[in-house]
């Protein structure tokens, strides 16, 4: 069985990717499975950039295959940001709650609200071949803060189609049709290639 590692700690997100990849013949292991603890410095100016930044770092410590992500959120009337810069928007602490506050302050008197989030993932195979997929899914910025569910901007954000923000969805509601979703089917993709190429 070809073993992937997975740049992220995150607990949900291991779980997330280990659900959408399990009829693959991989082994999924987190970050800390293989003993590192420390993160890569994120200093790119695009998703694809630092998801490549996270890619690489992992791949100092192994020959098998890693895969890394990066998020952010674009938000049209403010020329796309937070965008790469979506966890550090309030400031460095990473705030989930204070960077709403912020982006809910500053679309204050804007009329448009649409934005975007996606995500992108980086893959490097055995044979140190990069490989990005992505995934995006459009909404608008509700305003004020609706639901308990989540984490980041979930209860400002209503997707298209919709009328509720994704802080009100259960998780699996949320993760059949988030960013992340789209983009892991589209990474799901490039795997089973790689995966079929060397079991030929
Ligand atoms: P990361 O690249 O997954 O660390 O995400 C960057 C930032 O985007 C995070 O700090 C979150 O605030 C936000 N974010 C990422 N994914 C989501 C999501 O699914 N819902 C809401 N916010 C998110």
């Amino acid at each position: 069985m070809n073993k992937i590692y997975l740049s992220t700690g995150n607990k949900g997100k291991v779980s997330e990717i280990k659900e959408i990849l399990s009829d693959l013949k991989y082994d999924v292991y987190s970050k800390s499975e293989l003993g590192i603890n420390e993160d890569a410095v994120e200093d790119a100016e695009t998703l694809e950039g630092n998801s490549l930044i996270k890619a690489k770092f992992l791949k100092k410590y192994t020959d098998d295959i890693v895969m890394s992500d990066d998020t952010g959120l674009f938000v049209n009337s403010l020329d796309g940001r937070p965008g790469v810069y979506s966890a550090r928007f309030a400031g460095d602490e990473c705030d989930d709650s204070k960077n709403r506050q912020k982006l809910l302050s500053e679309l204050k008197d804007k009329e448009d609200r649409s934005a975007y989030f996606e995500t992108v993932i980086t893959i490097i195979d055995s044979n140190n071949e990069i490989h990005q997929a992505k995934g995006r899914v459009d909404g608008k910025i509700l305003l004020e803060e609706c639901g308990e569910h989540g984490f980041g901007y979930d209860s400002i954000f209503m997707p298209d189609g919709y009328d509720k923000s994704f802080a009100q969805m259960e998780d699996c509601e949320k993760n059949k049709i988030s960013h992340r979703k789209r983009a892991l089917e589209n990474a799901k993709i490039i795997l089973k290639g790689l995966n079929e190429s060397s079991n030929n």
